[in-house]
């Protein structure tokens, strides 16, 4: 089955707001593998309503509009559709009360022009609003499905998600819907896709598709079956072969983020982290507490960005900073066993570099690891090609790389 949204709302064309809800309905149809082929936004006229719909009955099998079902008069998205469909509105009794007990309350004022939203294509299926006063709606006619929500995000979200999507599944016959993420980090997006081409265009259900994020990629593998059983069933022998061809890339399956998996890694062993920042300013701190229970883990860090606080609060050596400068290996080395020995943990992850815009060479970045051992491994980064965000962003991945590798 394939459907076609239709985005009611001369807002939407104004520019004023951003056509959000085709965007939340087109994620849950992928998801429900249901094909969207079109997108159509029109404002409020009805003689443009009725064409959109005309040329959507013409070429699709599920119409899903939004927006133009409350009480005022620019509101005609119903009549419009239905009179499309060769349908008249009539009043619902059961919405009339409900709509007449919600005005009840104090500090509502009911209006005749209330009640327009229990007037709805006669035959059909209501869709609940529980967070406003405008419900939806769903018929079916000469073979077209028509579902009909609410314009506000979030009341749209609300009832696509408890309402539309069983509606959906039990006309398009589609069982249950499951999917696993593969965490991928230290191999784009493009190499992934090389190494898994073929397998992913052979693969028809479960399928397999890539996603790119800030410097990460993920897999993620759908299947589709009557049961969540099942479907979990099918997609075992796809993660096992992606794990056999990507190996050690793979840094978990249905994690949060790489610091989850690094902080996971290290709990699960009952050992502790600290860090020594300088170019990331405290965003591996600040993403490493951001997860709830981290403090079992993470004992805390320090911000060092001079020289002065590198030497005082690190013990970094002068001779060094001298010799080699604060973005250097050594620097970075010293920062790491600092830390380390100061908050007395396991392991300890320090960064120093050139974010930028000034100081040369531009994304040069140094992040180390103290281990247990007494050790520290640097990792030299060559980040020239990027602004400063994302080059503070890559070196807190590769702190969490770092210590998700050691902790293994
Ligand atoms: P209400 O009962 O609130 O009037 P409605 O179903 O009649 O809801 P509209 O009147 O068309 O919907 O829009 C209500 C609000 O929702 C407006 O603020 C509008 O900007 C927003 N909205 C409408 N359509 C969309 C859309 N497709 N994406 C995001 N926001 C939308
Ligand atoms: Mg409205």
């Amino acid at each position: 089955m394939n459907a076609e949204l239709i985005a009611v709302g001369t807002e939407l064309l104004l520019g004023g707001t951003a056509n959000l809800d085709a965007q939340i309905i087109s994620e849950k149809l992928s998801e429900l593998g249901i094909n969207v082929y079109y997108h159509t936004v029109v404002g409020d006229n009805d003689a443009r309503v009725k064409a959109a719909v005309e040329i959507a009955k013409s070429r699709a099998d599920i119409i899903i509009t939004t927006g133009g079902l409350g009480p005022t008069y620019d509101d005609m998205t119903k009549q419009t559709v239905a009179a499309a469909f060769g349908k008249e509105l009539v009043r619902f009794a059961d919405e009339e009360k409900r709509l007449r007990d919600w005005f009840s309350a104090p500090g509502y004022k009911f209006t005749e022009n209330n009640l327009r939203q229990a007037d709805f294509p006669e035959g059909c299926t209501i869709l609940a609003n529980p967070i406003g006063t405008a419900p939806g709606c769903a018929f079916e006619s000469g073979g077209k499905h028509v579902v009909m929500l609410p314009g506000p995000p979030r009341e749209c979200s609300r009832m696509l998600y408890e309402q539309a999507v069983p509606y959906l599944k039990k006309i398009s016959g589609v069982g249950e819907i499951v999917s696993r993420n593969i965490h991928i980090y230290g191999m784009g997006e493009s190499a992934v896709e090389d190494k898994l081409r073929d397998y992913m265009l052979e693969l028809t259900n479960p399928t397999l598709a890539p996603y790119a994020k800030t410097g990460e990629v993920q897999l993620r593998v759908t299947a589709k079956a009557a049961t969540r059983e099942e479907a979990e069933k099918m997609m075992t022998p796809v993660i096992e072969r992606v794990k056999a061809v990507l190996g050690d890339v793979i840094y978990g399956i249905d994690v949060k983020s790489l610091e989850n998996a690094a902080l996971l890694a290290l709990k699960a062993k009952n050992l502790t982290l600290s860090s020594a920042e300088s170019v990331t300013g405290g965003l591996i701190a600040k993403r490493l507490t951001d997860i709830p229970g981290s403090s079992a883990v993470f004992k805390g860090g320090v911000v060092s960005y001079s020289d002065e606080a590198k030497i005082a609060l690190l013990g970094v050596s002068a001779d060094t900073l001298d010799k080699y400068g604060a973005v250097s290996s050594e620097t970075a080395r010293e920062m790491a066993l600092g830390a380390k020995a100061k908050l007395g943990t396991d392991f300890a992850v320090a960064t120093t570099g050139n974010a930028g815009p000034d100081g040369e060479p531009l994304g040069l970045v140094y992040v180390a690891i103290a281990t247990p051992d007494g050790n520290a491994d640097v990792r030299e980064l060559k980040m020239g090609h990027w602004d400063r965000d994302r080059i503070r962003t890559m070196a807190a991945h590769q702190a969490f790389d770092l210590v998700l590798k050691a902790a293994r």
